[in-house]
């Protein structure tokens, strides 16, 4: 008698192409599903409020999913190396098994945990699940990571193709018995008092088979468009994968080869790759949240905090029609389209010169894709302090991109109305002389590099 396996899920909340679940189905003792919610352990972030949303969701749908093939999802609370370890004891389980992560305070506990279960003479196995490539097999011909998107991504599709994503278990034979779940809602991961989801929940439905509805959607009705419309947030013309891949309801894998199956989406796949860029980056440097990747940012002159401008921004208050409209579908919707992220995201930090890590922070509290390598990646990217990042004085003029890319307002006119009535108000700073001012602090982190 081994006793049952251990399934812990984290980012992966899938049944199909979950290759942890898949190798301990076909290891074919009864199977205990877990997930643990981990605020505790050092350095883990607490999820952001669009994010527990999103969770809370997507938990309950895998819970259904797994009652449908004969097990349930088991919910624990706490820091995940004692937590796991006890529910390994508590069930008198003799494998887990687990998809990799790539932050810095993750792997520190998972490369913990297996050592110390194993050390208990209990197999632990880990799996690629959540990359199409792990961080540490692409690298320049010296052995160092890329700081380059176009030579990384050359570097990635030279190397062995992505895997063929793995069937999803028909039966799941559960031990759930075997230790108490806690009660999701006991969680308190949804918001109350007041309740702010109702445009999330107008937007979204989390969970595996929506994310592959989605999928299946795009590629047939989307794709085609894809290269001509993405950069116009009144189309409707992105793929809307982000939490879907955020959270494992979909596995890249998936995306890449249904997507290759339909026989084309290059600049979508190549999006895919920026992904891939993102958490190649978070791997090799786990403080992306706080730290600049090019310390000759560390010498930028930020002013004493603006708190009225910073609400300003974060409300859509700026004046700044196309900034104003990407802050409201973002606190709406806890979404907003890439080309509105860049462009409010500029406008805080050059326009507002306020510091990228309070942007970086309110986009982790509202975006339901919020993750721990993209987030912060792209905000070092506008600021310019990133990898491959915007030259700093690249700034965005927000008329210009409006006119560009919102060009009949539509956009404009569906989330900030008074920018396309007869009394406009207007902006709480001019651009032209905030610009000057950006480019005069940037000589600082000139004369530090
Ligand atoms: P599509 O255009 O359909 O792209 C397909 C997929 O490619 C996306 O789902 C996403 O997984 C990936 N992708 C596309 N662009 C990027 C990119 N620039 N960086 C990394 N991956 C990308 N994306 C997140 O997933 N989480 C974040 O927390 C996040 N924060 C951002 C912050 C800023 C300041 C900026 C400028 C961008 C941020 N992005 C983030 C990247 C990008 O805006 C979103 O991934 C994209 O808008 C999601 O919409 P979509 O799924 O329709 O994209």
């Amino acid at each position: 008698m081994t006793g049952p396996s251990i399934v812990w899920l984290r980012d992966d909340l899938r049944l199909a192409d979950n290759p942890a679940l898949r190798a301990a189905v076909d290891r074919g003792e009864p199977l205990l599903v877990l997930f643990v919610l981990d605020e505790e352990s050092p350095g883990m972030r607490p999820l952001g409020g669009a994010a527990r949303w999103w969770l809370h969701h997507s938990l309950a749908s895998l819970d259904e999913r797994l009652r449908d093939r004969g097990a349930a999802l088991v919910l624990r609370l706490g820091p995940a190396e004692r937590v796991v370890a006890e529910t390994v004891t508590d069930a008198g389980a003799g494998a887990v098994f687990w998809n990799r992560r790539y932050g810095g305070p993750e792997r520190a506990i998972d490369t913990a945990l297996k050592a110390s279960l194993r050390d208990r003479g209990i197999e632990v196995r880990s799996f690629a699940a959540s990359v199409l490539f792990e961080p540490w097999t692409v690298t320049t011909g010296a052995g160092t990571p890329f700081s380059v998107y176009t030579p990384f991504w050359r570097a990635c599709l030279a190397g062995p193709a992505p895997r063929t994503p793995l069937a999803e278990p028909r039966h799941v034979s559960g031990a759930t018995d075997a230790v108490a779940s806690d009660d999701l809602d006991a969680w308190g991961l949804l918001p109350r008092n007041p309740d702010w989801a109702g445009g999330l929940r107008d937007a979204w439905e989390p969970g595996e088979l929506a994310a592959r509805r989605r999928l299946r959607e795009f590629l047939d009705d989307d794709l085609a468009g894809y290269d001509r419309s993405r950069d116009e947030p009144a189309a409707g013309a992105t793929s809307l994968l982000s939490p879907r891949l955020r959270w494992g309801e979909l596995s890249p894998h998936t995306v890449w080869r249904e997507t290759l199956a339909g026989g084309h989406g290059g600049a979508f796949l190549s999006e895919l790759g920026w992904r891939e860029f993102a958490w190649h980056t978070l791997y090799r440097f786990p403080d992306l949240a706080t730290d600049n990747l090019r310390p000759e940012f560390d010498a930028f002159p930020w002013p004493p905090l603006d708190e009225a401008a910073l609400t300003a921004w974060r409300r859509g208050r700026t004046g700044v029609p196309l900034v104003d409209a990407g802050m409201r579908e973002l606190w709406t919707t806890g979404f907003m389209h890439n080309r509105v992220r860049m462009v409010t995201a500029s406008f805080l930090i050059k326009n507002l010169l306020v510091d990228w890590r309070l942007g970086e922070q309110w986009y982790w509290d509202t975006l339901v894709d919020a993750d721990a390598a993209s987030n912060p990646f792209n905000w070092q990217w506008v600021a310019g302090s990133g990898a491959d990042a915007a030259p700093y004085f690249r700034v965005f003029n927000p008329e210009l991109q409006a006119k560009k890319f919102d060009p009949d307002r539509r956009y404009i006119g569906e989330w900030a109305p008074e920018h396309v009535s007869e009394n406009p108000p207007e902006p709480i700073v001019d651009l032209g002389e905030t610009r000057k001012a950006a480019l005069a602090a940037y000589e600082h982190v000139k004369q530090a590099a």
